[in-house]
């Protein structure tokens, strides 16, 4: 016998047809002796509505009370799957993410998951029932609602796993693994069997959706072993896990494109020590994440500093911004929201040389203009024109003889 977590994505459980399908997977394997805990998303595109009716009502709807609204979706999700279980004669007990012992940090929208402690699911399976967790939610010391950031059941089923000290965590989605690139951007895109923690890391946390970040860490914190697999077929997927010496050996291994970008421009920034820091560190203390950062040099001791942040943070960004950019006298400050990043990833990258050059002449070869370059060890992003992600996504692939573009 072994004790699994599946988690089931918003596609997965869009509709009651396809919660039956769930249930009768997850049925499926409770009878074969395993002891199951599943993790639910809300059904379908029901987050995004939610935030739509939340907007209909404030332009700008508090944080606290938007918590409240989100983590309902997934509530209904995993009452939904209780009930179709036990309509398949399957014993079954839904769970919010606090009756699940999840606590959180406190922060409404993007909160870190502070301690899980699954006391309830864990009587839910010694009781022989399978137990469901609503995802992507936990409760902070004063029992407010957070949610975990957009994507967050990922997070919540590894922490789970982690938790349970489980033997198998699988995460049921709408493609057949993680892929070299998005398959609906690339149609070349080719399934990984397996992908290291440090490169999926990567992979998420620039833009390929298939998992949160924060999952990826969780797991690789906690060496829970992700299997990344569909929902719709019995295809075995990818498996997320720790480098061995055998596996290493390629040097790009994916790309990762993220629309969610909006460029930020500081214009006329006089050229003093200490300025850039005041600026980053009033956007830090918002709790915003800074991405890719440049400082170009003008003449008569003035700058310019561009940076991206995700397009969701832009009123928070400019709201520290403008008033600090005013103080130091900058001249103007601009948003610029039409711009993707696009990445190449791979851990092989840190002793090959010529990666970043292979890069920039695909680009090129396609009349696309780099404006911010970034890069790491193990990875290189470059900022460009949102509506040549595509274009810029399938020459890259190509050149690196990616997936199915392999010669
Ligand atoms: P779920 O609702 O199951 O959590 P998501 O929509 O969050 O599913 O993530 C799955 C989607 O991630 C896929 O439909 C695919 O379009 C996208 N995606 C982006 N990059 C990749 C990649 N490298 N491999 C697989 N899927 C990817
Ligand atoms: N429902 C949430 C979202 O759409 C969380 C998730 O699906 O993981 O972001
Ligand atoms: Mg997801």
């Amino acid at each position: 016998m072994a004790l699994i977590v599946q988690k089931y994505g918003g596609t997965s459980v869009g509709s009651v047809e396809r919660i039956f399908n769930v249930a009768r997977r997850v049925a499926g394997c409770a009878r074969s002796g395993n002891a199951v805990a599943v993790v639910v998303s809300a059904m379908g595109d029901t987050t995004d509505d939610l935030l739509a009716l939340a907007r209909s009502v404030s332009e700008k709807p508090p944080e606290r009370e938007t918590a409240m609204l989100l983590t309902t979706g997934e509530q209904v999700s995993a009452a939904l799957l209780a009930m179709a279980l036990d309509k398949l004669g399957c014993p079954a007990c839904s769970f919010t993410g606090p009756q699940a012992g999840i606590l959180t940090d406190g922060v409404p929208l993007d909160a870190r998951i502070r301690a899980f402690n699954p006391v309830k699911v864990r009587q839910a399976l010694e009781e022989g029932k399978v137990a469901v967790v609503a995802g992507f939610q936990g409760a902070d010391p004063d029992g407010l609602l957070n949610t975990l950031g957009r994507g967050g059941s990922d997070t919540t089923a590894v922490a789970l796993a982690a938790a349970l000290g489980a033997d198998l965590c699988e995460i049921y989605t709408d493609v057949d693994g993680v892929y070299t690139v998005d398959p609906r951007l690339v149609p070349a895109a080719g399934k990984m069997d397996f992908i290291s923690y440090d490169e999926m890391l990567e992979m998420a946390s620039l833009g390929a959706k298939v998992l949160h970040p924060r999952a990826v860490d969780c797991g690789r914190a906690h060496g829970v072993v992700i299997h990344v697999r569909s929902s719709f077929n019995e295809e075995t997927g990818t498996l997320v896990k720790e480098d061995t010496a055998l596996e290493t050996g390629t040097v790009v291994r994916g790309i990762a494109c993220d629309t969610d970008q909006a460029k930020i421009a500081i214009i006329g920034v006089p050229d003093r020590p200490g300025i850039a820091a005041r600026i980053f560190s009033a956007i830090g203390q918002r709790g915003i994440n800074v991405d890719l950062i440049v400082q170009s040099i003008r003449r008569n001791g003035e700058n310019d500093i561009l940076f991206t942040v995700r397009a969701d943070d832009v009123d928070k960004t400019l709201a520290v911004v403008k008033p600090v950019a005013d103080e130091v006298g900058a001249r103007d400050v601009c948003v610029h929201r039409g711009v993707a990043k696009v990445s190449v990833i791979g851990a092989g990258m840190m002793h090959h040389s010529g990666v970043a050059a292979s890069m920039f002449e695909a680009l090129a070869s396609e009349g696309i203009n780099i404006e911010i370059i970034s890069t790491s060890e193990i990875r290189i992003s470059c900022l460009i024109d949102e509506t040549r992600v595509q274009d810029a996504a399938r020459a890259i692939h190509r050149k690196f003889g990616l997936g199915n573009d392999r010669q």
